[in-house]
């Protein structure tokens, strides 16, 4: 990627094919697919990349077994071409980042004889819809199979369990990818870059983005022929500033998550529970030595940051615990986070959990902004697609073909399972570690470890339980753009979302490496490592946490 100062400077100083507004999974998407097209592009985001829904996702690659459901129900076509869509897209992005997204196997208990048969052919459709793309075939099991499978499952009353397989990923490193995978291919990306209004040519169209610097507040112009809104929840707020008075589109809906540590219910595999008290799912899915449970849905009126509260957590622990033989308690949530999702309002859908997963462009005719809506982060790559094919047709040029389907992202070259174990042994470090850079980096991992070789101090652990090594706080601060404490912890190493009280440990030695990289004063670092601990206590307060950093 590139150095911070150097795009700033480069975004000033170009004028543009395209700007894409927004770096979360869509905008990062549309960058990257315009500039293999050819086209000249520019990316900003108000924040860090992938820091609203993008790093905030149930991590599943998937069609939606949920979504299929509903289509079955109501009989409706476009929901079943959502699926089977998404099911297509699902094998382009773990064929495209082998490091960083896999098959998951998930289970469905069942409580009755009918419950099995509808669960049975629900994902023997669901396999049949993926057709060749299938990852793997669902297996029907009796209750003695289930448990054997699943060892921590409550046997009570039960009959039996589907078994289907689908995708997971690392969502806030697949951003960071496409955006490392633009950069590589010539396009100019900034963080901590707002779009605050916009200037227009003598026909009304836009022309120029007026930015402020997160940073240093300064401002900036960026001039382009086009400009794409994808900015998920925000993208209201956009269309607004380029049409004052366009009605808004988007329906908001949040949804949380909290992570447990991993002793029960099982290592592998992952459980889908498939009623709630408000009809919907909550999956609770091993995720990185973590058990993630999420998620809520529930219609929000803005997308103001707010952390998860008790009573969210213990919604999704009461849902939990009636398929548990141990049940688990909010005393052992060791982190949470919580997201927006951006869907697009469809005329006869009441509630959020109802709208279809689809996406939507428009092409604002007065102003002439493109805006991504809705979606899902499976099918970010679909959506770009479509979208630079309306930039194109904007610009009154041919579409040409997008290149995206089959785009290995960095770190993807020459991987391989077992890289992991070669990467331990060609550095001498333990295996932990050498899975952890691998699921981090792919091959990439080798720079970071060349970054220690040269330092050997940057060998040691950030913390003692996770597996993560000094030299990756170097390698994000010198080569992706982290600026923030947060920024390193969260999106770039993972440990925020591993365990509060260890991010929060980690953060002075974070914050020592930006005084090294970047010169930042004693006082600097005093107010960054403040800030950062005082959101963790914030966050640890809200679910009635202890707020002491280690307990
Ligand atoms: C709880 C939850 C679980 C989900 N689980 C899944 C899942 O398992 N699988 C799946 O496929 N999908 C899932 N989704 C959906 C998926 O996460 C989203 O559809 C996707 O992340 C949206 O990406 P985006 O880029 O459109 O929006 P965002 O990631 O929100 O990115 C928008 C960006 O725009 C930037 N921005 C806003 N205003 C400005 C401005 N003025 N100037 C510059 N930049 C600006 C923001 O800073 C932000 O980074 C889930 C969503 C939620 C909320």
């Amino acid at each position: 990627m590139q150095i911070r100062a150097e795009s700033v400077r480069s975004l000033r100083d170009h004028t543009f094919d395209v700007c894409v507004i927004g770096g979360g999974a869509t905008g990062a998407g549309c960058a990257l697919d315009a500039q293999l097209r050819g086209l000249r592009t520019a990316l900003i985001d108000a924040g860090d990349f992938a820091s609203a829904t993008s790093s905030a996702s149930t991590k599943l690659v998937h069609g939606g077994v949920r979504y299929l459901e509903q289509a079955l129900r109501q009989l409706d076509l476009g929901q079943f071409k959502v699926v089977r869509s998404a099911l297509r897209e699902r094998v382009r992005m773990l064929h495209n980042a082998p490091q960083l997204a896999h098959a998951c196997e998930f289970m469905i208990p069942s409580f009755s004889r009918w419950e099995s048969f509808y669960y049975s052919i629900g994902v023997r459709l669901y396999d049949w819809l993926s057709g060749s793309e299938n990852l793997a075939s669902s297996h029907v099991f009796d209750r003695d199979r289930s448990v054997t499978r699943f060892p921590g499952l409550r046997a009570t009353n039960l009959a039996g369990s589907v078994l289907y397989t689908d995708g997971q990923f690392d969502d806030a490193r697949y951003n960071l990818a496409l955006i490392q995978s633009f950069a590589e291919a010539g396009g100019r990306a900034g963080n901590y870059l707002k779009l605050i209004s916009f200037e227009r040519d003598a026909g009304g169209k836009l022309a120029t983005a007026v930015i402020e610097d997160q940073r240093s507040n300064e401002k900036l112009l960026i001039r382009a022929r086009i400009f794409v809104n994808a900015t998920g929840p925000f993208s209201d707020s956009i269309r607004a500033l380029a049409h004052p008075g366009a009605a808004p589109r988007l329906v908001l809906s949040r949804g949380v998550h909290i992570v447990l540590p991993l002793s029960a219910p099982s290592d592998s595999v992952a459980l889908l529970i498939p009623h709630t008290e408000d009809g919907r799912v909550i999956f609770a899915i091993p995720w990185l030595g973590r058990l993630l449970v999420g998620t809520t849905d529930q219609e929000v009126p803005d997308n103001r940051e707010s952390a998860v509260t008790r009573g969210e957590a213990e919604f999704l622990l009461r849902h939990l615990n009636r398929y548990l033989i141990q049940p688990r308690s909010c005393s052992e949530i060791v982190a949470a986070f919580s997201g927006v999702r951006p869907l697009v309002r469809h005329a006869q859908a009441q509630q959020t959990k109802r709208l279809i997963r689809d996406h939507e462009v428009e092409v604002d005719q007065q102003s002439g902004l493109v805006s991504v809506l809705g979606g899902k982060w499976t099918t970010y790559r679909a959506m770009a697609e479509d979208a630079i094919n309306h930039v194109q047709r904007s610009f009154g040029r041919p579409v040409t073909h997008s290149t995206t389907a089959n785009h290995p992202l960095p770190g993807a070259e020459h991987y391989c399972p077992q890289y992991a174990a070669e990467l331990s042994t060609r550095h001498g470090i333990p295996l932990d570690q050498g899975q952890h850079l691998a699921q981090k980096f792919g091959t990439l991992a080798d720079e970071v470890c060349a970054i220690a070789q040269r330092e050997p101090a940057l060998w040691r652990r950030i913390t003692d339980s996770f597996p993560a090594i000094e030299a990756e706080i170097a390698y994000s601060i010198r080569g992706e753009m982290a600026i923030t404490v947060e920024d390193v912890l969260a999106r770039r190493l993972g440990l925020q979302f591993f365990s509060w009280p260890h991010a929060a440990q980690a953060a002075p030695k974070v914050a020592q490496h930006f005084v090294r990289e970047h010169g930042w004063s004693e006082a600097e670092r005093a107010a960054a490592v403040e800030e950062y601990l005082g959101k963790i206590r914030r966050m640890q307060i809200a679910l009635g946490l202890s707020s002491e950093p280690i307990p």
